[in-house]
């Protein structure tokens, strides 16, 4: 209840007060200290419909009761300071709520009694532009889900709620298996489509309390709060892959896609928002990678990934920024004749105050944070562009050897990036051979399968990287149009006294020559594997033995004097990309 009584005085009559008031804004009032209505304009009449009978009526009857205590307070205020406040409050007419900005006035009736002035200015339509703004910042404009900025703010309440009451919570990647067929087969208006359709089917498989995001692409965050029974958990994840198993029926094709779901729980595995992102994202791809439809909950002793590292990552963009990485180049030098006929590029980061940082550790980084498209991209154009100037200076063709990641591999870009590559630096198919693993080939096949076809129509080649270690399907050796075998340095290091290894070696080479297949021996550091491995056919080797991984700069001097500068003692740190 507001005072009522003032000592002020009264500026205008009442009857050239009233008259102004008709003319005033989209509605006038004047109530008592008791908010009681005793006068109200032509306008607000209409408004509020002829017979509202506003009279006599508490102006709070007709405010959102969400709204009241702020205009109470806009009212005490302007008791208070004796000057105009203005609030924003939603008035119910009929049946609807409308926007208004409310302008509040005290002064004192006639018999000096406490009154207000309410000057109200329709602004629904305005509200309902901000509305719309707030929407189109905060939402997926394709299927009106939560995007990744309003993601990070239900992260970030899920986080503080939890610590809060000592729960958990759940966090889901998901992607859909098969979506880039389905948009490089019918185009984007079709994968558009079909991304809506499964967004709707997702959606009603969680509960009311869950978010579900679009976050790129067909990838997908939801954040599961109090999901923490794996039971539970489980019984979610089934829910969504089942729901997206159904054909879809879209512009008269039927089509069939799958998801893989990769779980995060907090705390037990991460505290924090990038923590619980990036092992929900490496879940989903350990789901891919063993069979995609199924989801995986992250598991620190399987992985078997450093822990990531939020500091070690921040620094990590800054050394994108700053140049930190650097590209060096070990030979392959051809085993019969012991000359340079390449270079394989491995990446380095030479950090300002950490001194040299291994790939071991900032690789698995920038993997699980897509840093390694940035990274990747960069090593691809660089290396061509570097080699160039390498066999201008050896006077006679060379060919760079350039590691590729799962995540580059998967990368809609990648195509792109590569001719980029050759574009830039003019280099024949031919001088450039990709590096890849098994388990590339393996966990997705049939994308494998386009995009090496692309790549092979460009006469570029491919190898597949530690030969021995993955799978050893040899499947694929047929399917795909692979080029060279890089044998593991693991079959290497006890030749040739290791009968085993000799075994294996001697198997693998034959295979590759039946296939026509190239041969580079990894990690050769004596001249006993250096001749048994040439005896045995293979065209090439890489190791110590002929060169480790160098600066350009000396990679030119080896060039110019073909002299290889000695081997320190340090042990070979570098693996690859
Ligand atoms: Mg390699």
């Amino acid at each position: 209840m507001l005072p009522a009584r003032i000592e002020r005085p009264l500026a205008v009559s009442k009857l050239s007060l009233e008259s102004l008031l008709e003319t005033a804004g989209d509605a006038a009032f004047r109530i008592d200290s008791n908010y009681r209505i005793f006068f109200c304009s032509q306008k607000a009449r209409q408004a509020f419909g002829a017979d509202a009978g506003l009279i006599g009526k508490l102006i709070t009857d007709y405010l959102a009761p969400d709204d009241i205590p702020a205009f109470q307070a806009g009212l005490a205020e302007a008791s208070e300071s004796a000057t105009t406040t203005r609030v924003n409050s939603r008035l119910q007419i009929g049946n609807s709520a409308q926007w208004y900005e409310l302008q509040l006035t005290s002064c004192a009736s006639d018999s000096n009694q406490l009154e207000f002035l309410i000057l109200a200015r329709d602004v629904s339509e305005q509200h309902a532009t901000e509305e719309r703004l707030r929407h189109m910042a905060t939402h997926d404009v394709l299927t009106g889900l939560p995007n990744r900025s309003l993601l990070s703010d239900r992260l970030r309440m899920a986080i503080a709620q939890a610590r809060r009451l000592g729960a958990g919570f759940a966090v889901l990647a998901l992607d859909l298996d098969g979506f880039k067929k389905v948009n490089d087969a019918l185009g984007h208006a079709v994968g558009d489509a079909l991304l809506r359709v499964a967004s709707v089917r997702f959606r009603d498989s969680l509960r009311n309390i869950d978010t579900l995001a679009r976050v790129g692409g067909d990838e997908f965050i939801a954040v599961l709060p109090s999901a923490i029974d794996i039971n539970e958990l489980q019984m979610i994840a089934r829910r969504m892959i089942s729901t997206v198993q159904l054909p879809f029926e879209i512009d008269g094709h039927v089509l069939y896609v799958s998801t893989s779901i990769g779980a995060a729980i907090y705390p037990q595995h991460g505290d924090n928002e990038v923590k619980l992102l990036a092992h929900a994202d490496t879940a989903l791809y350990r789901a891919k990678e063993t069979g995609k439809s199924r989801c995986v909950i992250y598991d620190f002793a399987k992985f078997d990934l450093p822990e990531h590292d939020v500091s070690m990552e921040a620094a990590m963009y800054d050394a994108v920024r700053n140049g930190e990485f650097r590209l060096y180049y070990q030979p392959i030098i051809e085993a019969r004749t012991r000359k340079i006929v390449g270079f394989e590029a491995l990446m380095r980061w030479m950090h300002p105050d950490l001194g040299s940082i291994s790939p071991t550790q900032f690789i698995p980084m920038a993997e699980a944070n897509g840093l390694i498209n940035l990274l990747g991209g960069w090593a691809l154009k660089a290396a061509c562009v570097q080699i160039r100037h390498f066999q201008e200076v050896a006077g006679r063709p060379l060919y760079v050897s350039v590691n590729v990641s799962p995540r580059q591999f998967r990368n809609d870009q990648f195509l792109q990036v590569m001719d980029d590559a050759m574009k830039l630096s003019g280099l024949n198919g031919q001088q450039l051979l990709l590096e890849i693993t098994e388990g590339i080939l393996m966990s997705d096949p049939e994308h494998a399968e386009v995009l090496l076809a692309a790549i092979a129509k460009r006469d570029v080649r491919i190898a597949i990287d530690d030969f021995g270690t993955g799978y050893s399907s040899l499947s694929y050796l047929k399917r795909f149009p692979i080029a060279a075998l890089k044998i593991d340095r693991a079959f290497i290091k006890d030749l040739p006294v290791s009968v085993k290894d000799a075994a294996i070696c001697n198997v693998v080479m034959s295979l590759a020559s039946h296939l026509n297949l190239t041969t580079i021996a990894e990690g050769v550091e004596n001249d006993q594997q250096l001749d048994f491995l040439s005896k045995q056919g293979c065209a090439m080797i890489q190791g110590f033995l002929t060169g480790r991984p160098l600066p350009p700069e000396e990679v030119l001097q080896v060039l110019q004097t073909g002299v290889l500068p000695p081997v320190s003692a340090v042990a070979e740190g570098a693996r690859a990309l």
